[in-house]
């Protein structure tokens, strides 16, 4: 997670850049799109929600699923969009904009993480509410499928700052929320700090409930384990997929974009295989080195405030020539689109493990499978937190906590058992894994919604 910055004269400038009324954002996307395609290291052009829909109609047209059931599951059940006005260090009042959508609740109450990002839209959170609604059902855990998001740049701001932004959040959504109902969890530029704001503002309406929001801290009924689930998930597909890739982790080397939660902790996992990091990049730049960059101590480098691209065991690279660097395994862990039609093709990488929710765009896909790179995607690879965070909810609603082994131990079962079954689906219906995931997890949305009687 990025430090946040003291507010001075200067900084309060930067964030009044980023800080976007709906005018400014219509005219960057008109300049971006004025701009043609995406460069190497910037995001695509094509919208995350763009990317869901693609790969849920590939799954839909093989299933059959006629257009009137399409719709039902398509569409977000419910949109909830606040304001969120809140005056920060530069005595101003920002008015940031907060969403919540619950995209489908056929096998239990929804779930999904909450991004604090300038560029949360709308269509960004039904994008990634519906990945949730697939995602938990490929790795068949109890839950439904949202996402939050508030479009406020965090990294910019004071924790004070974020505090009142987390507090206000949560009083305006806590109406269609409940530990039965909607669970929120981390995501970009959200932590285990920003749940435990989250759990305490419900608190005061409700009583403590704990199973408000999974990631909280380990202090408050947080659950081992769930810090490093997402990455650790991430490890566990590859070492399923690595011996049918002729790949053994001991004699990996990987790359990674995005060191945050889930980067740095596949990172640090990969390693605890033998695994050699080669190169690595996070907002601020990039880095490589062919000898191998030490993913713990940057771990310990960057938390300490260091920056990435003065880190003494590697050379700075142009974050543009990241996605180039030779590796065995590249672990996109940053922003959706960022692999995409104008930097696929200088991919080197063997295994693709998609951290990041969408991170490859539709036309990167069609590249990359044709450069015979084995793709194992979002939906699949990245089900290791909401994975946990089931485990931590449950844990919650008895009052009582599971060691760091068990935990761990479970989400290595449930994160094969899920590799196993689109694996085998895949071969069976001559598909691709990402293209497989989404079948099951269609399939299994649609079946819970059918025998309750929705549809
Ligand atoms: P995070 O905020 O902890 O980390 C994000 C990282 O990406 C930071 O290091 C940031 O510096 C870096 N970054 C941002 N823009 C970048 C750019 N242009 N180039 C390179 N790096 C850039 O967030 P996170 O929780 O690790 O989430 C990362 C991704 O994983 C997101 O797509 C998120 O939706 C997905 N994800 C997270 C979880 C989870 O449990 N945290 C679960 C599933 C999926």
């Amino acid at each position: 997670m990025a430090e946040t910055k003291t507010v001075d004269d200067e900084s309060v400038g930067e964030r009044e850049e980023v800080d976007k009324s709906p005018q400014a954002v219509e005219e960057a996307k008109a300049e971006a799109e004025s701009r043609g395609e995406a460069k190497p290291g910037q995001r695509a052009e094509v919208s995350n929600l763009e990317i869901v829909r693609h790969y849920f109609n590939i799954a839909a047209d093989h299933l059959k699923l006629a257009d009137d059931l399409r719709t039902v599951f398509w569409t977000p059940y419910r949109e909830v969009t606040v304001q969120i006005p809140v005056r920060l260090s530069d005595g101003k009042i920002h008015v940031f904009s907060g969403y919540r959508i619950q995209h489908n609740g056929a096998r239990g109450p929804y779930k999904g993480g909450i991004r604090f990002h300038p560029e949360v839209d709308v269509d960004e959170v039904r994008a990634l509410a519906s990945l949730m609604t697939w995602k938990t059902a490929i790795a068949n855990v109890p839950y439904g499928g949202a996402k939050g998001g508030v479009n406020c740049p965090a990294d910019k701001l004071e924790q004070s700052e974020v505090q009142k932004i987390a507090r206000s959040f949560m009083d305006k959504i806590e109406k269609v929320l409940g530990p039965t109902r909607d669970i929120p969890a981390p995501d970009v530029n959200t932590n285990a700090q920003v749940m435990a704001w989250l759990m305490d503002e419900y608190g005061k309406l409700h009583g403590h409930t704990p199973a408000i929001v999974t990631g909280k801290p380990i202090a408050l009924e947080g659950s081992f384990g769930r810090d490093a689930a997402t990455g650790r998930g991430c490890v566990f597909v590859f070492r399923e997929a690595a011996p049918h890739l002729g790949l053994s982790p001991a004699d990996t080397t990987f790359a990674v974009q995005g060191y945050g939660n889930v980067g740095s902790w596949a990172a640090r996992i990969m390693q605890q295989l033998g695994s050699k990091m080669v190169a690595v990049s996070d907002v601020n730049g990039a880095i490589r080195n062919d000898a191998g960059i030490d993913a713990n101590a940057l771990h310990d480098y960057i938390n300490k405030g260091g920056l990435i691209t003065e880190y003494e065991g590697a050379e700075e690279i142009d974050p543009e020539d990241l996605i180039a660097v030779p590796c065995d395994v590249f672990i996109p862990a940053a922003l959706g689109g960022m692999i995409h039609e104008g930097n696929a093709d200088r991919m080197q990488c063997k295994v693709l493990v998609e951290g990041a929710n969408s991170p490859t765009t539709p036309v990167a896909d069609k590249i990359l499978r044709d450069k015979d790179v084995y793709i194992i995607p979002d939906v699949m690879a990245n089900a290791g937190g909401v994975v946990v965070s089931y485990f931590e909810w449950v844990q919650n609603l008895q009052h009582f906590r599971w060691d760091e082994r068990e935990v761990n131990d479970k989400l290595g079962n449930i994160m094969r058992r899920a590799y196993r079954e689109v694996s085998s689906r895949a071969k069976e219906e001559g598909l691709d894994l990402r293209e497989a995931a989404y079948l099951v997890g269609i399939e299994r949305v649609v079946e819970a919604a059918r025998t309750r009687g929705y549809v």
